[in-house]
């Protein structure tokens, strides 16, 4: 088994004594012994089983280890959302005096960590911008430990050269964290690249239909172990009932994903030709800034497209009214296609400097392009752009 498509499918937990071809749900909080000494020795390590589910559950442990090989990684930890995820790994890393530097461009949540919730504990950041991946070296202090970055990155898809973070980042005896989140494991496997761990937030892709919260941190061995004794201890485990809703998706990502992609790219070319649209951006549009980096890293674009629509954000606002049935939410990378314009809503509390330097223009439209017939979300926004 080495094509993602049946890892994906054949990553199963142990059949039981039913016979069951689909992995049953295992609602369980705990786990039964046998006597004293089984007790002792599962308590010591000596034996690997499951103790409790806020440790190890049979349908985390099959999600976690489906991910982990998609992604190339030793090992992994399932957490009740992303940003649990990503919580729980930086704050096992990191203690009080040390630094970590980061792209601009990352997830409104982790920017909140990193200014507002770190700096309690005496964790300070540096940002780098996207397109200046050449300025890390001179941002590394003797207590930096960590380079963190998204790539593509929400909303404004910009790509970040995994293979040169990751030179980086071993030069200088860094450890290289990736939020992987728009890529999914089919797109990119940042590992490859000289990521020492790889985070995903499960609601976008993973999930993909919209239903349940989870995240998952995958990666090195020894780091994995780390985290996994401070969550056993913190507890934002993922619940057994969504580890086997997202095992479930995983075996139909390669598929959505193709799909998704080639619906993004044909919304992509329709929009760089449309007189209304002052910009389009895609990865895999040879008009995109970083094109030959993500040919280089990514199987296909994804399916985040972004563009500018003339007028600022009057434009903006009208667009978003004007849908017919392309949903109006916060979320993406669901069936369903969901438009968002960050400027008056994810990110209007940012300053106008602020907005441009996390990539937010005024007339900035996301689209998470979803699995609906491509000619309908095109008509859709189509209409949308002419009123
Ligand atoms: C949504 C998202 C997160 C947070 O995930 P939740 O599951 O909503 O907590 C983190 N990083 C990226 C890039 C995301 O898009």
């Amino acid at each position: 088994m080495e094509n993602l498509e049946t890892i994906a499918i054949r990553t199963q937990a142990e059949r039981t004594q039913f016979q069951e071809h689909s992995v049953p749900l295992y609602l369980t909080s705990s786990y039964v012994f046998d006597n004293a000494e089984d007790m002792r020795a599962s308590f010591a390590e000596e034996k690997e089983r499951n103790i409790y589910s806020r440790f190890t559950n049979p349908n985390t442990s099959e999600f976690v280890e489906k991910i982990a090989k998609m992604e190339g990684a030793e090992s992994g930890y399932a957490f009740a959302t992303g940003m649990s995820a990503v919580f729980s790994t930086l704050a096992t890393l990191l203690d009080s005096g040390d630094h970590i530097i980061s792209a601009r461009s990352v997830f409104g949540s982790t920017h909140s960590l990193l200014t507002k919730y770190f700096p309690k504990w005496n964790i300070s950041h540096s940002y780098f911008k996207v397109d200046e991946v050449d300025k890390i070296e001179s941002l590394i202090k003797p207590q930096t430990k960590i380079i963190f970055a998204e790539t593509p990155t929400n909303p404004g898809v910009d790509i970040l050269d995994l293979e040169e973070l990751g030179r980086i980042a071993k030069k200088h005896d860094l450890l290289l964290i990736i939020d992987n989140c728009f890529a999914t494991p089919y797109l990119q496997n940042p590992i490859k690249f000289g990521a020492d761990l790889v985070i995903h937030s499960a609601t976008k892709l993973i999930d993909g239909q919209g239903r349940v919260l989870g995240g998952v941190t995958v990666g090195r061995e020894d780091l994995i172990r780390e985290i996994y004794l401070f969550s056993r201890n913190t507890g934002p485990a993922l619940s057994p009932f969504n580890a086997w809703v997202l095992s479930k998706s995983l075996e139909t990502l390669p598929v959505r994903i193709e799909r998704h992609c080639e619906n993004a790219v044909k919304l992509a070319e329709f929009l760089e030709g449309h007189e209304n649209v002052e910009w389009v951006k895609y990865p895999f549009l040879k008009s995109h800034p970083q094109f030959e980096i993500a040919k280089k890293q990514m199987k296909l674009g994804g399916n985040i497209v972004s563009f500018e629509i003339k007028g600022g954000i009057e434009a903006g606002r009208n667009f978003i009214d004007n849908l017919k049935f392309c949903s109006r939410s916060a979320n993406l990378g669901d069936t369903r296609t969901i438009i968002t314009h960050p400027a008056s809503t994810t990110h209007s509390k940012l300053s106008k400097e602020e907005s441009l330097e996390a990539g937010i223009t005024e007339g900035l439209i996301r689209v998470s392009v979803g699995l609906e017939h491509i000619n309908d979300i095109i008509a859709d926004l189509e209409q949308a752009l002419k009123n």
